[in-house]
């Protein structure tokens, strides 16, 4: 058995994602492959075969495949899945567009976000925003999944694998990528960040979230916010966490003016110390925190950067 990987990158680097799925497949006890489809990509796939695990890249090169759009890449990948047991790739949004197409033209059930593989066939995901966690057997002959990365430690950077150049599929002309609108940041990733400020409704401004900019960068943190924050226009829609935002597990997660509901919850409970702020002491922010304070975020948070400036 042979699991493939489709590796997600931007060409000249993978994203981490892509180690924590094979971390993942390394779990399926099974030979794994990683598939590196993008334009001028081969800086991509040589950092796709140093990881731990990888018994072969399979580079397709080609313009078309340079913003990784859907259609195009659900084709190449179908063309080769009848050689694999597995077919993976990470539960972010590059995934969550590509994989379920390819479920689709295999004709088999996509087992969503898994959490932890029991078996080749058997895994756990979550359910109703987090609250359940299901196991589920797929009998199907290809498995398509997708990973939730930060329940999976990366897998180490010690490969050595060979990378083979395999012919690309053809442009099928469904799709064109016209531009890309990108977030620059000196912060870190969201989704990679080892520690997370994020701030909701409390903050009652997108002018109030720069306290939560200052923290922050105190920390060298990634900025997150709630939904009501995003809603509200306080702060662009990437920087969601939750279960129609991002999932986020980094060691130190810091909630200031959010009240904790389930929604938000399902992307941020796997970190491993929560820290909330919150002047209501009925928050249930505070079910889940290690840390709770209850006070005025706009009397707390100064305290807390001039004691970290200390
Ligand atoms: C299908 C669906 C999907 C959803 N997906 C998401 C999601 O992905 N992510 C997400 O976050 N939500 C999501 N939601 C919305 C979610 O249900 C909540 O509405 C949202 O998380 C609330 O955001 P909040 O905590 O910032 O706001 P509120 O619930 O309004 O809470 C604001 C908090 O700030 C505190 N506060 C106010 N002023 C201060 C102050 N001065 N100092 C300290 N504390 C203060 C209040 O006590 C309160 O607890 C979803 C909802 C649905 C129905």
């Amino acid at each position: 058995m042979t699991a493939l990987i489709i590796a997600e990158h931007d060409n000249d680097s993978l994203k981490s994602a892509t180690a924590n799925t094979i971390a993942a497949a390394r779990r399926l006890g099974v030979e794994i492959h990683v598939l590196v489809a993008g334009s001028a990509c081969s800086a991509a796939a040589e950092q796709a075969a140093r990881l731990r695990g990888v018994g072969k890249v399979l580079m397709a090169d080609a313009r078309h495949y340079e913003g990784g759009l859907a259609e195009n890449l659900a084709a190449l990948i179908v063309s080769r899945a009848q050689a694999y047991s597995h077919v993976l790739a990470p539960a972010t949004t590059f995934g969550k567009n590509v994989l379920p197409r390819v479920a689709a033209q295999l004709d088999v059930g996509q087992v969503s976000d898994i959490v932890e593989v029991l078996a080749p066939d058997t895994f756990v995901r979550p359910i109703h925003a987090g609250n359940v966690l299901a196991k589920v057997r797929s009998d199907d002959p290809i498995k398509v999944i997708t990973v939730r990365a930060t329940a999976f430690e990366a897998t180490g950077q010690e490969g050595t694998a060979p990378i083979e150049t395999i012919a690309p599929g053809p442009d099928l002309g469904m799709s064109r990528l016209l531009a890309r609108e990108l977030t620059h940041s000196s912060r870190p990733e969201l989704t990679e960040a080892k520690i997370v400020v994020s701030g909701g409704r409390g903050l009652q401004s997108g002018e109030n979230f720069k306290l939560l900019e200052a923290l922050a960068d105190r920390l060298g943190a990634a900025i997150g916010a709630s939904r009501a924050a995003v809603d509200s226009g306080f702060v662009p829609n990437d920087y969601q966490v939750g279960q129609t935002g991002k999932i986020v597990a980094p060691q130190l997660y810091i909630a200031v003016g959010i009240s904790g509901a389930i929604q938000h919850l399902a992307g941020m409970k796997g970190s491993r110390v929560i820290v909330a702020i919150n002047k209501d002491p009925e928050a249930p922010i505070f079910q889940v925190a290690d840390y709770g304070l209850t006070a005025d975020l706009f009397q707390a948070v100064p305290e807390l950067i001039s004691a970290l400036g200390q």
